[in-house]
């Protein structure tokens, strides 16, 4: 029956039906006939609002006029207001429990009557037994989808299981299962991200999503990432607007459209091994009953994504083995490839024996050395390659070997098959348990050289002459011990030296060593004469013979070299030499001497002669005065001869090679003024003289420079013209004492200057002035007896210039 049908039994104007809502607990409006313009409908009213003491065992409550209780309760105020004035309530209940309630409204006061509350009573308990009908069917329905979910939940497990078993591969495991689960729960996306501890990141594993995913995302691994997991291991946000503050990476979800999620953390033995992400993009949108299934789907995946990380790490550790495998194999072969490619190809002989010393392997190059075939089946011992006496040394050799001691070489004498023998390097090497390597070099000719070498050092330090090898370079190879005496340098200084850095030759006889190089590739050999320093810088007269010597082949090798020292008789040659120059000079001073003397003697001799003639012969006739006269001539020209005598004598022994030096300590100064008083005694004025230190001690020979001063001043009296000053200068330095002595007179032709010290030397202008031309070059060795100098300088008809400087040893 319809609230119309029953409003045509009981005609009140309003009749309502609410039902219970089991979850809420609250009333709720389901239908209402009205008669009313204006209905009035509240949506939802608590029960507690229902003061359901007020209903009797009936569960009826009547108001025969509302607005008596107006006052009580807003809800009936409006009621009043509207016109309603009495009320027939009735509760429908089912256990007891409140489901539902009929109301009937009338403007009337006091309408129901009680057969009207019959009626509503009956038509209330047959809509109680309606509803319970309705709502068993409702319930049926859902706990039908509710099982359908149940089984659909447990396929996926199951079929998460089965993956769990058959699963080879993570992706294969994953993406069936976010498929299924995504039919379960009608999300937006369904993710999965994984812990790769390699990079310490979470990675977006795989998603289903009805948009652009987040797959391949990289999340660093921050400590915030899994905060807000329950115990359950669930995180779920109703609305992820309101938590972007605390979730950063939530921005990128909402520019999604995404708005609730839930995450479930995918553990395997407490450890966080992933994460199951669902969104939505409506609020609050995962139930309590997603939140189970996803955190079942979530467990399982935990244990299959372990399980299949497990075998993915025992199929790449067995790939790695394999690889290994291969990889060592083609090593080994390699390996094996290049020690046979050694074996074959190498020069010297190497055998392989076991650690009975018998041959189990040879190389080629061992099979020609010693002439035999190595047979396996043979047996041959090692030791049967060497000489009998040398076997010892073989074995103690081998010894080291297994001891571990490396420089297992020795010499020996290996022997071949046909008994014949030679000189071998035999070296052997110790493999830990399997034997022995032994490489045999055959040395036959390094020890050939040896010995020639041996044979030559022994010869060339038994002659008495400097033996020299040296590469073609010149660079020092060998060097005897008449080399070490001849030259100073021991054979460890000279050997690795080139010879030029060692000996260089003294360019004076040879222009270069070029010159040296050319004369001597002409031929091969040169022999002559060298300079050479020896070690401590005295020159050495060297005769040297020098011959390219070649190898067997004939390719030049290096240069040998004798030297013989000729020194001393190098010098007995320079003394006779220097005597036999000396005589030439005496015997030319003699002669000019003879002329000069004979000329110079025989003017005041003549003279002299005819004085003593004509005394002789008029002397009866002449007066006492003219007697004397004539005496006093030939006294002047016998003091002049003796003069010429004197100067004669003076230099011929300043030319002799011992003088009388007698340096005593003395005034200059003093000497000086002697002199010039001594010559100057009929015109004192003539001479100026200047000193500049008077008081100034120097020391001197006092005869030798009373030669020097009277000879120079004399001479400038001599050759300037009567009256003409002459200028006389002493100047003392802290090293030196200069003496100048320049004169206004006739000077000295050019031609003539550089030769004024000779002796005899007279220049062409002298004319009638006498003089002997001793002077000067007795003058000249005095200073030089002195260790000084003497300078002139002279322009003809000017004047001249004299200057001696005479070092004084520094106080
Ligand atoms: P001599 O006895 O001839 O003077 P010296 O040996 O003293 O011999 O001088 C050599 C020559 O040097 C002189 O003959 C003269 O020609 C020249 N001579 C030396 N001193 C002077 C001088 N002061 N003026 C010009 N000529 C000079």
């Amino acid at each position: 029956m319809t609230l119309k049908e029953l409003r045509t039994l009981i005609p009140c104007e309003r009749i309502g039906f609410n039902l219970v809502d089991e979850n809420t607990q609250e009333v709720v409006a389901y239908a209402v006939d009205t008669s009313v313009a204006d209905p009035f409908v509240t949506d939802r009213v608590s029960l507690t609002e229902y003061s359901l003491s007020e209903f009797d065992q009936n569960n009826t409550r009547y108001i025969p006029d509302l607005r008596l209780m107006q006052d009580q309760n807003p809800i009936v105020k409006r009621l009043v207001d509207k016109g309603f004035r009495s009320l027939l309530q009735i509760i429908l209940t089912q256990e007891k429990q409140p489901i539902g309630t009929l109301n009937l409204f009338s403007t009337e006061i006091d309408f129901f009557t009680p057969e009207y509350h019959e009626i509503t009573r009956e038509v209330a308990n047959q809509l109680a037994i309606v509803i319970n009908q309705l709502r068993l069917a409702q319930n049926i329905r859902i706990s039908n989808i509710r099982l359908e979910r149940y089984a659909r939940r447990m396929e996926i497990l199951h079929r998460i299981d089965f993956g769990i078993i058959t699963a080879q591969a993570i992706p294969e495991l994953i993406n069936p299962t976010l498929h299924e689960l995504r039919q379960v729960i009608p999300c937006q996306e369904i993710n999965i991200g994984l812990s790769d501890e390699t990079t310490n990141e979470w990675v977006i594993y795989a998603a289903v999503s009805d948009r652009r995913t987040f797959v391949g995302q990289r999340i660093p691994a921050q400590p915030n990432l899994l905060r807000g997991f329950d115990d359950r291991n669930i995180r779920s946000i109703s609305d992820i607007r309101l938590v972007v503050d605390e979730y950063p990476f939530a921005t990128q979800w909402i520019e999604q459209g995404l708005i609730s999620v839930l995450q479930v953390l995918l553990k395997y033995e407490d450890k966080p091994i992933g994460v199951l992400s669902l969104f939505a993009n409506t609020t609050d949108f995962f139930t309590d009953e997603y939140r189970e299934i996803s955190v079942d789907v979530a467990n399982q995946l935990a244990i299959a994504i372990h399980h299949v990380q497990l075998s993915e790490a025992l199929q790449k550790g067995k790939d790695t083995l394999e690889q290994r495998v291969i990889e060592r194999t083609a090593e080994l072969t390699s390996a094996k490839e290049k020690v046979e490619a050694i074996l074959n190809n190498s020069l010297d002989g190497i055998l392989l024996a076991n650690i009975d010393l018998q041959i189990e392997r040879a190389n080629p190059a061992f099979e020609k050395l010693f002439g035999r075939k190595i047979d396996t089946r043979g047996k041959v011992s090692l030791l049967n390659m060497v000489q009998a006496q040398d076997a010892k040394q073989v074995e103690a050799c081998v010894q080291n070997a297994v001891q571990g001691f490396n420089n297992n070489t020795i010499e020996v004498q290996a022997k071949r098959e046909d008994g014949t023998t030679f000189d071998a390097e035999l070296s052997i090497g110790y493999v830990a348990g399997d034997g022995f390597v032994s490489t045999i070099h055959d040395i036959t000719a390094r020890k050939l050289v040896e010995r020639q070498l041996r044979y030559q050092a022994s010869i060339q330090s038994a002659v008495a002459d400097a033996v020299i090898t040296t590469d073609l370079n010149l660079r020092i190879q060998s060097w005897n011990e008449a080399a070490e005496r001849l030259y100073g340098w021991r054979a460890d200084e000279a050997i690795g030296k080139t010879l030029l850095e060692l000996l260089p030759p003294d360019f004076e006889l040879y222009q270069s060593v070029d010159d040296l190089e050319r004369a001597f590739s002409k031929n091969e050999y040169w022999t002559g004469e060298l300079r050479y320093p020896h070690h401590n810088g005295e020159i050495l007269h060297i005769l040297c013979s020098s011959v390219l010597f070649r190898d067997t082949a004939g390719d030049p090798l290096g240069i040998l070299t004798i030297s013989h020292d000729i020194t001393s008789r190098k010098k007995a040659e320079e003394a006779l030499h220097n005597a036999l120059e000396r005589e030439k000079e005496v015997n030319e001073m003699k002669t000019r001497f003879i002329s000069i003397a004979s000329h110079e003697f025989r003017t005041p001799l003549a003279s002299i002669f005819a004085t003593a003639e004509s005394l002789s012969i008029y002397r009866h006739k002449m007066q006492p005065e003219q007697i004397e006269n004539k005496l006093d001539k030939i006294r002047q020209q016998v003091t002049h001869v003796t003069a010429i005598m004197d100067d004669v004598l003076e230099s011929a022994r300043m030319q002799g090679v011992y003088v009388n030096f007698k340096p005593f300590a003395g005034s200059l100064n003093l000497l000086c003024r002697d002199i010039i008083q001594e010559l100057t005694e009929q015109s004192p004025e003539r001479v100026h003289y200047v000193c500049d230190t008077p008081q100034q001690y120097i020391s001197f020979d006092p005869r030798l420079m009373r030669q020097i001063i009277t000879n120079l001043l004399s001479n400038a009296l001599k050759y300037s013209p009567f009256g003409e000053p002459v200028e006389v200068k002493l100047v003392h330095t802290d090293r030196h004492v200069i003496l100048d002595v320049s004169d206004q007179g006739i000077g000295i032709p050019e031609a003539d200057l550089n030769r004024i010290f000779e002796p005899f030397h007279r220049a062409g202008n002298v004319g009638s002035i006498v003089g002997t031309g001793l002077g000067l070059s007795i003058t000249q060795k005095a200073v030089e007896l002195h260790g000084g100098t003497i300078e002139c300088r002279s322009a003809v008809g000017q004047g001249t210039t004299f200057t001696v400087v005479i070092p004084v040893p520094a106080q």
